[in-house]
């Protein structure tokens, strides 16, 4: 067995880590600390253009259709310079990845191309509440037929991309009467759409250029063609969807975690103390191996996850266990990767610090690696 890209998935690679290093990573702090929208937008922009806003997406919609394996990698490159624009073109691919799944032809061609030329800048995927995070099945926005509109009514937290998404994917209850999590379906929201309003920015640890809002419905009216799918399945669209998400955020993970591993290793061949360079202690020199070890052994994963995927097989599993253990050996380097560097690694004027708390969120968001390992657990206990 060898574990090799193709020449297109490796081009696909070159392309990313070309564009991570000449566009992402000259302003990745500064984004980092002003949040500079405009030249963040820019970049989407351009990524667009270079069809990395749909890389798993079929072309008759406009997408690139390179495969999850090519996704995974294109993340994981544009992470290493910037996990603000990995992070919202991961979402972007999961909303095209949802619509392109269960939406209808008509739904399809109107959205999908749109997502992934750039005319919209991102997508929303508006899913977890305030009381509904872990526990999806608890959400309480509501859709009502009314005539020939749902009303929707109700709000989600921690939507990224919203001010600027094109269109949202909404989960929302249909049947109130129906038991916890049978009576949720999963509709399309246009931007600007009345009763539609984009709340406050959450103010977080990292990640500051990509933006994440509360997303508010109030008496929102939208036709009843917007509904995607088969009524009251939405919940389970939404756990067959997510795998997919998992790959993007543990690929995302492991480039902020091979950035601050170059970064330190890099810096301990420079440093010395005690007359000597860093790098030739072994404390470090473990850092290093323990570090680098767990980062291939996590891109295993992901590319094992992401190869089902791409190939039509079940991957929640091998997704979860790509996700959880991708963005805790990611965690780990990161925290390896200050270490080794003491002080300096600890100052604003190196990214590490950055690194250290870009990479936190990923075992928290699509899912926390609690739920990763509930997942786990529930498919390997399946066998016995
Ligand atoms: C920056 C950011 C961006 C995000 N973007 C989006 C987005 O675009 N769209 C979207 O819909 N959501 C988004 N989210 C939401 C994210 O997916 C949720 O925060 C996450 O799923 C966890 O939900 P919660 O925060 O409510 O935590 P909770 O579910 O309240 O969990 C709190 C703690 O309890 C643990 N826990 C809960 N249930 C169990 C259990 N059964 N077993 C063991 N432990 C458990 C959790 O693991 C965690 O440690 C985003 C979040 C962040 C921070």
């Amino acid at each position: 067995m060898y574990i090799e890209l193709n020449e297109e998935q490796r081009l696909i690679q070159d392309t990313a880590r070309t564009f991570a290093t000449v566009e992402l990573e000259p302003i990745a702090a500064r984004l980092d600390q002003t949040g500079d929208q405009e030249a963040f937008l820019g970049n989407l922009k351009k990524l667009a253009e270079l069809g990395f806003m749909g890389l798993n997406i079929k072309d008759e919609y406009g997408g690139t259709q390179a495969g999850m394996v090519a996704f995974s990698v294109a993340i994981t490159e544009i992470a290493r310079a910037c996990a603000s624009t990995a992070v919202t073109l991961s979402v972007n691919n999961l909303v095209c990845e949802a619509i392109q799944a269960i939406g209808s032809e008509v739904q399809k061609k109107k959205y999908i191309p749109k997502l992934c030329s750039g005319e919209y800048v991102a997508g929303g995927f508006a899913l977890t509440e305030a009381g509904a995070g872990s526990d999806l099945a608890a959400i309480t926005t509501s859709a009502v037929l009314d005539g020939s509109e749902w009303v929707l009514n109700g709000s989600k937290m921690f939507i990224t991309s919203a001010p600027y998404a094109g269109v949202f994917v909404v989960w929302a209850v249909t049947d109130k009467t129906a038991p916890k999590g049978k009576g949720i379906s999963c509709l399309l929201v246009e931007a600007g759409t009345k009763g539609l309003l984009v709340g406050k920015a959450e103010q977080k640890m990292g990640q500051h250029a990509a933006v994440t809002n509360e997303v508010i419905f109030e008496e929102c009216r939208i036709p009843k063609g917007a509904l995607m799918g088969k009524l009251n399945d939405g919940l389970r669209v939404a756990l067959r969807e997510l795998p997919g998400g998992r790959v993007g955020i543990g690929s995302l993970a492991l480039g902020i975690g091979l950035a601050a591993m170059d970064y330190a290793t890099k810096y301990a061949q420079e440093r010395t103390q005690f007359g000597q360079k860093i790098l030739n202690f072994q404390a470090i020199q473990w850092m290093i191996a323990d570090a680098y070890t767990e980062l291939e052994a996590a891109r295993l994963l992901l590319m094992q996850a992401a190869f089902r995927g791409e190939q039509g097989q079940i991957f929640a599993k091998e997704a979860a266990m790509a996700k959880m253990y991708a963005t805790e050996a990611a965690n780990r380097a990161c925290y390896a990767a200050l270490q080794m560097m003491g002080g300096y690694g600890y100052s604003k004027e190196f990214p590490l610090e950055r690194y250290a708390r870009d990479v936190r969120v990923t075992s928290i968001y699509e899912g926390t690696n609690e739920i990763q390992r509930v997942i786990i657990a529930k498919e390997i206990l399946r066998g016995f």
